[in-house]
């Protein structure tokens, strides 16, 4: 059975002077659903988002909950919370008072409020031990727990989050991203998350609607964003691509630049120009006796260790194309002529 829709944005505009910021947006949420918005700086993220939670009107079209339209409806009357990245807790407070303050403003007891906060504490893998501490005593990530777990107090039918990690180290984001996604699941509330990282909305999130200049360009699973990007754009967006600018005749390709010919993953857009896109991954270094669907060759420049893979700059043509292999790689030292291989399957064609 479908999920149901639980926020609508239909033609939704939201203009600064004759500026657009967000411009003709349309999108359905649905229920349950960890649905995160991505895009580089400037792309109208923001905005979107303060829209979504009430802290500003669009210029035009309709913004609904459950089938109501709440474009008039301010954020402290809307049943949503937003999690912000500079955390707005109380730093005077403890971490308990902080968690209960939004069951105290609904006048709960303290008594069910506390029992509350402890098992909201314990969720998020704090400790009992934690509520009486200050918040001033609290880590950046611990901070971060208490006001998820104060935002969850509210119960709201929606969580906004606006780029709730970016501030923490590397290692402590990947867990609250993993956390935050198994909190996300166990709650089964909606999350609605923004991030200018596709790598982080790409671990958490059931969908994802990536933003360019205001403009909503692709709304997919992270499997389908990572394996059929709409543009170069996108696919870029994602890290490292090797691009192929091709004219597209049947099923091969030709790469003018390049003087090179190669087989077509979709020959859909025949007599037109287009970008083929090979991710490093999906290219090999190919042993003399080897072969691959297609080949080039050229000269090694360089070569990094990436940890569990490693990374290879080839020369071919005057362009730079980058290979990854998984563990050391092969044995090839800078300067040496090699060939480069790739199955049709792994390429993307597209038509910008
Ligand atoms: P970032 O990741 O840097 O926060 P963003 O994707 O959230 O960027 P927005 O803050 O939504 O982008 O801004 C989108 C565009 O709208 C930008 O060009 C910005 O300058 C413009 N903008 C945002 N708010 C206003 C405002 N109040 N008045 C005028 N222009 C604005």
């Amino acid at each position: 059975m479908d999920q149901e829709t639980i926020l609508k944005l239909k033609d939704v505009d939201k203009f600064f002077n004759d500026f657009v910021a967000v411009d003709r947006i349309n999108l359905d949420v649905k229920d349950g659903e960890f649905f995160t918005i991505v895009g580089p700086s400037g792309s109208g993220k923001t905005t979107m988002i303060r829209m979504l939670v009430g802290m500003d009107k669009p210029t035009n079209g309709e913004i609904s909950l459950r089938g109501k339209v709440i474009n008039d409806v301010p954020a402290n009357k809307r049943p949503t919370c937003m999690v912000f990245q500079s955390l707005a807790l109380f730093p005077h407070k403890t971490v308990g008072e902080n968690i209960e303050f939004p069951m105290k403003i609904k006048g709960e007891l303290k008594n069910y409020r506390k029992a509350r906060a402890i098992e909201l504490l314990e969720q998020l893998h704090l400790s009992e031990s934690y509520y009486d501490k200050m918040i001033t005593e609290c880590s950046g990530g611990e901070r971060q727990r208490v006001a998820l777990a104060r935002a969850l107090a509210f119960d709201p039918e929606i969580l906004f989050f606006d780029e709730p990690l970016s501030a923490l180290d590397y290692r402590l984001r990947k867990t609250l991203e993993k956390e935050l996604k198994d909190i996300q699941r166990k709650t089964g509330k909606t999350f609605i998350y923004i991030t200018h990282s596709l790598e982080e909305a790409m671990v958490m999130s059931d969908r994802i609607g990536i933003m360019r200049r205001g403009r909503l360009i692709q709304v997919g699973t992270p499997e389908e964003i990572y394996n059929s990007p709409v543009n170069g754009f996108v696919a870029q967006f994602m890290g490292e691509v090797n691009q192929f600018e091709v004219d597209v005749r049947g099923d091969e390709l030709a790469d003018s630049k390049m003087l090179a010919t190669y087989r077509s993953p979709n020959p859909a857009y025949d007599n037109s120009s287009g970008i083929l896109i090979v991710r490093p991954e999906d290219m090999r270094l190919l042993s003399p006796e080897d072969t691959a669907e297609n080949e080039l060759e050229g000269t090694l420049v360089n070569q990094y260790s990436l940890g569990s893979r490693t990374q290879y700059q080839v020369m071919v043509n005057g362009k730079t194309l980058l290979v990854e292999m998984l563990g050391a790689g092969v044995d090839v030292s800078e300067g040496d002529e090699v060939k480069v291989g790739w199955s049709t399957d792994s390429a993307i064609l597209l038509k910008e």
